[in-house]
Formats: structure tokens, C-alpha cells, sequence
């Protein structure tokens, strides 16, 4: 893609998985190449940017117009973080109310009015939950907004379904408009042959691994001090994981389509892989 034209990355994931983490880690990445960005947290849990804001307080999107009424300016809804990264939390509705996605919409059109969007921005990334990519969920993507989406899953079969689930949507609106899939971030769960399996599901995708991010407690030593990996312990090797997928993001131009598979061929490639075998042991089916 071109120098210096904005790159609107929106990362989907089952819940739980590691899109946040890796998200604000390899932000952290790019913002150590002097990129500038912004995170659009598009979760109703509101975890985006913890560990870019530390501790400062972050109200969402939702909360502030609740609060705030029209009256609301940009500095109200984000806070520079690590790095000076720009960080937003859309929020969501109170549990059971409405739906989890408009709130996405409501926050991109608010940062948009109030002119977040700006010129100097390289990198903008849309953290959003999906286990199926619906209605509000697929927002980011549905309105030309991210045009990149990358995929986070692990070995484990629950995270695949979801990523096969999430590459049907991206399907969808890359035939409609320009949404391209760059490629598929494994967030390590220690599964074996976990490496093998998502490459060979990420080729079935018409995709790529675009990287392995191994398993390391660091992770959970930096997030309990609400820092990223990068910003505590900058030369833990888990670090260099980060730098160097937000290397080869910045470095991507291996974009595609994806061609999501039935669930009989995913199972397929969970059965060649051992996987269904593990499972039917864990159920003792
Ligand atoms: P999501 O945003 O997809 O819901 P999170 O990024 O919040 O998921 O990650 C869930 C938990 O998994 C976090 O509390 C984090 O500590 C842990 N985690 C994520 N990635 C790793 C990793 N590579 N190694 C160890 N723990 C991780
Ligand atoms: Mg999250």
C-alpha cells in the first residue's frame, strides 16, 4: 500500500483470544517505527487501550453521550496513550439492551464529526469482537471504514470455527466493496502442531499465517501493571515477537479474499491434525 496513506486494520477474533493484547502490542510496534495511530475499541467490554492509558481514566463513547448529551469533544473520548497512541472505547449498551453494535456505529460517526480522522494518522485499528461477524459487529468493514481485517485465532477448534465464521463476513463485503483479508495471527495456546494447523487453515482460507505469537506469561506480568509487553519489558523476547509482527503488517501486501470452508472440511483438517481426536478424549465421546 501506498507510503503514507492511512491503513484502517480492523482485527476480528472469537472473545478471549488475544485480539486486545495483540492489538495494543503490535500498536506499540508500529509506534516504535514513529507510525501514528489510533485504536478504536469496538467491544462492549470497554478493554481496548487498558494497557496503553495505564492508569488513566477512559470513559467510553456510549457513556460520555449518555452523560454528556451533544455536548461532547474530542478530548472527552480519547486519551493519547503509549507512545501517544490515540486511544477510543465505543462501549456498549447495558447488558441485555439493544444492540452491542450501534455503538460502534454511533462512536465512528462522533469521531468522524469531530475530526479524529486526521491527515497525519498512518494507522487506524478497529479491536472488535465477532464471533460472527453481524449486523453492528461487521460495521467497521460494512461501511468502507477498515478495508485491511486481520483474523487472530489459535489452535484450538472454538477459535477456528469463529475465524472460518468471521472469514464468511469478510467474504460478503469484499465482494461488495474493497475488504481484503491480510492474514490470519496465531495468539498461541499451546496446541499441538499448533503452527502446522494454522497454516494449513489459513492456505485453506486463501490466506496466510501472517505470524505465530507464542504463549509467555510476560503477558500477564505486563497487563496486571496495565503496560504492554513493549513498554515493560522492552527486551523480553516476547518484545521482538510484537516488533516483528507489526513489521511484517507494515511490510503486508499479500491481501485477499478469503474462501471460507464448510464445516465438514474445517473438521477435516481438525481430524488431520489430531485435534477432533483430543477432543472426542476430552469428552469421551
Ligand atoms: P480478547 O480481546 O480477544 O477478548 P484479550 O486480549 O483480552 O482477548 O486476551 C485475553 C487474555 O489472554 C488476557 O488477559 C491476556 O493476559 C491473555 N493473553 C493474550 N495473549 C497472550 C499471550 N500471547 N500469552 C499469554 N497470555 C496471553
Ligand atoms: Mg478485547
Amino acid at each position: 500500500m501506498a507510503e503514507g496513506k492511512l491503513r484502517q486494520i480492523a482485527v476480528y477474533g472469537k472473545g478471549g483470544i488475544g485480539k486486545s493484547t495483540t492489538t495494543q502490542n503490535l500498536a506499540v510496534g508500529l509506534g516504535e517505527m514513529r507510525k501514528k495511530i489510533m485504536i478504536v475499541g469496538c467491544d462492549p467490554k470497554a478493554d481496548s487501550t487498558r494497557l496503553l492509558i495505564g492508569g488513566l481514566a477512559q470513559k467510553t463513547v456510549l457513556d460520555t453521550l449518555r452523560d454528556n448529551g451533544d455536548k461532547v469533544d474530542l478530548s472527552s473520548i480519547m486519551k493519547n496513550g503509549f507512545l501517544d497512541i490515540r486511544c477510543v472505547e465505543s462501549g456498549g449498551p447495558e447488558p441485555g439492551v439493544g444492540c452491542a453494535g450501534r455503538g460502534i456505529i454511533t462512536a465512528i460517526g462522533l469521531l468522524e464529526r469531530l475530526g479524529a480522522y486526521t491527515e497525519d494518522l498512518d494507522y487506524v485499528f478497529y479491536d472488535v469482537l465477532g464471533d460472527v461477524v453481524c449486523g453492528g459487529f461487521a460495521m467497521p468493514i460494512r461501511e468502507g471504514k477498515a478495508k485491511e481485517i486481520y483474523i487472530v485465532a489459535s489452535g484450538e477448534m472454538m477459535s477456528l470455527y469463529a475465524a472460518n465464521n468471521i472469514a464468511k463476513g469478510v467474504q460478503k463485503y469484499a465482494v461488495k466493496g474493497g475488504v481484503r483479508l491480510g492474514g490470519i495471527i496465531c495468539n498461541s495456546r499451546n496446541v499441538e502442531r499448533e503452527i502446522d494447523l494454522l497454516q494449513a487453515f489459513a492456505r485453506e482460507l486463501g490466506s496466510r499465517l501472517i505470524h505465530f505469537v507464542p504463549r509467555d506469561n510476560v503477558v500477564q506480568h505486563a497487563e496486571i501493571r496495565r503496560k504492554t509487553v513493549i513498554e515493560y519489558n522492552p527486551s523480553a523476547r516476547q518484545a521482538a515477537e510484537y516488533r516483528e509482527l507489526a513489521g511484517k503488517i507494515d511490510q503486508n501486501t499479500f491481501f485477499s479474499i478469503p474462501t471460507p470452508m464448510s464445516a465438514e472440511r474445517l473438521e477435516e483438517i481438525l481430524i488431520e491434525f489430531g485435534l477432533m481426536e483430543n477432543i472426542k478424549d476430552a469428552y469421551q465421546i
